[in-house]
């Protein structure tokens, strides 16, 4: 297994990948809060860490990657009044709070769907977790780390800072924060600013409320993530990851309670992908620059100036390195269409290539460079998922190919281990790792199924002379766009109009 390296947030430092049980890693990835639809800003993390989670297997790793579905007790963001976020938009929507979920939890994962982005072996629900989310407060509190306020519970920050490392991840200091925290209400119930609920309490019109050893109340955002993580990866697991604007307080928190809970942090490595910016503005409600996915796919947004397909979005997102900020503009958009088809189409014809080249290259100086740059993709892999190195070797190995088929380079240029080298990077690379698939593959396989069937009756019915059936067949398919066409050597083909 070739040695991986990957950028730990919590050290700052690129570290050399180990996994706590060899052969095995567990993946902990922060899920949407499904109260109103994911945006372009969304995509990202999930992108990012289902190409983690491919290139990890591709690896050999057996991945068990647990990504949560945030249904209740998110907060609001920091310095504003903590409100159950299901909740308050179910009032607004005029729907059940569970009715909510499940349209936002659907769309959620048909937009999964369509980015190709591999399910999640666990996809636990906060809802379905109360119980182990309370078990895990009252640990906090027997340990002496939270405490009880008129039925809510909070941690308590500078007791925990006093005796453990704390703002270690997200570089902040904690008399800043005691500073500069916005007076909230229930201010007065919390023994210092810097303190988050653990559990909050909720009066009898709160939908979304459950029994707890202090009232009735719903559960805090951070603990969630906490409980669900522990229960299914262990008190240690390999690598948690989200985006970076969940290093706090969310992922802050989720170390603090963990750390008292278990003894222990909860993480080896901790991974954040960067922001996507419109304009140099982060993506979010607060700066009215939303581009929700279902406006992507139809543009149907003032800032489109067209529609975008799934595939390109995961495209354009994997064209910079996770690490780096990610400006929006409708340019680099229709740049990664451009490019995509490109690289799509050179796969398309090596995948084709019928290899009967001698064992002998007739071109060494080409045969090298092809070698280099398909090799060069795994060091790239391994040297913290740089997708974007990855994709720009394939962007030079794509003239090569386009000149293979158009005769321009010569056949036996390449060494057949070679030509199976490189058709293998493009499958492996575009396919497996980067998740790409052709843009209309998904519906066309199942049309594809049913036009085949269609056409296999049909020719059965011109054998037999039964010339009704078979134009019954071709004027039908016809009505419906589905074109088919006799070719002389009696086959059949079709196309969609
Ligand atoms: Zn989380």
């Amino acid at each position: 297994m070739s040695e991986l390296f990957l950028y730990n947030s919590y050290t700052r430092k690129k570290e050399k990948f180990e996994s706590i049980t060899p052969g095995y890693v567990g993946l902990y990835v922060c899920g949407p809060t499904v109260s109103g639809e994911s945006h372009l800003g969304h995509a990202r993390p999930y992108i990012t860490f289902d190409v983690v989670t491919r290139y990890l297997t591709h690896l050999g790793y057996k991945v068990r990657y647990v990504r949560n579905i945030t249904d209740a007790g998110h907060f609001e963001e920091e310095g504003r009044e903590a409100v159950d976020k299901v909740s308050e938009k179910a009032k607004l929507e005029r729907l059940e709070p569970m009715e909510l979920v499940h349209k936002y939890t659907s769309l959620y994962h048909n937009a999964m769907r369509l980015f190709n982005c591999l399910e999640p072996s666990i996809e636990p629900t906060a809802t379905g977790h109360i119980i182990e989310q309370i078990s895990m407060i009252e640990d906090i509190i027997a340990k002496g780390y939270a405490y009880e306020a008129n039925g809510s519970v909070y941690f308590d920050v500078v007791k925990y800072a006093e005796h453990f490392p704390y703002g270690e991840l997200s570089g902040r200091v904690l008399e800043d924060q005691l500073e500069t925290t916005r007076e909230l209400d229930n201010q007065d119930e919390k023994r210092n600013k810097a303190d988050f609920a653990l559990w909050k309490n909720a009066p009898p019109e709160h939908i979304m409320r459950w029994k707890s050893p202090w009232g009735y109340g719903f559960p805090g955002w951070h603990i969630e993530c906490s409980a669900m993580s522990s229960k299914y990866l262990g008190d240690e697991f390999d690598i948690h990851g989200g985006g970076m604007d969940l290093q706090f307080p969310h992922h802050e928190s989720e170390i603090a309670q963990s750390t008292i809970a278990h003894g222990h942090p909860p993480v080896r490595f901790w991974m954040h992908n960067n922001m996507i910016t419109i304009n140099g503005k982060k993506m979010g409600k607060s700066y009215n620059n939303v581009i929700k996915f279902t406006e992507l796919f139809s543009g149907n947004h003032p800032i489109l100036a067209q529609a975008y397909h799934p595939m390109v979005i995961r495209f354009y997102i994997l064209q910079t390195h996770y690490r780096s900020t990610l400006d929006f503009s409708n340019e680099a958009l229709q740049a990664s269409e451009k490019g995509y088809r490109r690289l799509w189409e050179a796969n398309e014809i090596l995948s084709k290539l019928d290899i009967q080249a001698p064992t002998q290259a007739a071109d060494a100086e080409l045969e090298q460079k092809v070698t280099r740059l398909c090799n060069e993709c795994a060091d790239f892999m391994n040297d913290d998922f740089n997708t974007a190195k990855v994709i720009a070797n394939l962007f030079e190995l794509a003239p090569i190919v386009y000149s293979l088929k158009g005769g321009q380079i010569a056949v036996n240029a390449l060494s057949a281990d070679t030509l199976s080298l490189l058709k293998n990077a493009f499958n492996t690379y575009i396919v497996d790792i980067l998740g790409l698939q052709g843009m209309q593959v998904k519906q066309d396989d199942k049309i594809d199924v049913v036009v085949h069937l269609l056409m296999d009756i049909r020719r059965e019915a011109k054998k037999r002379k039964d010339f009704a059936t078979s134009d019954e067949i071709r004027n039908k398919l016809a009505a419906s766009g589905i074109i088919l066409k006799d070719e002389k050597d009696g086959s059949m083909s079709y196309t969609l109009a």
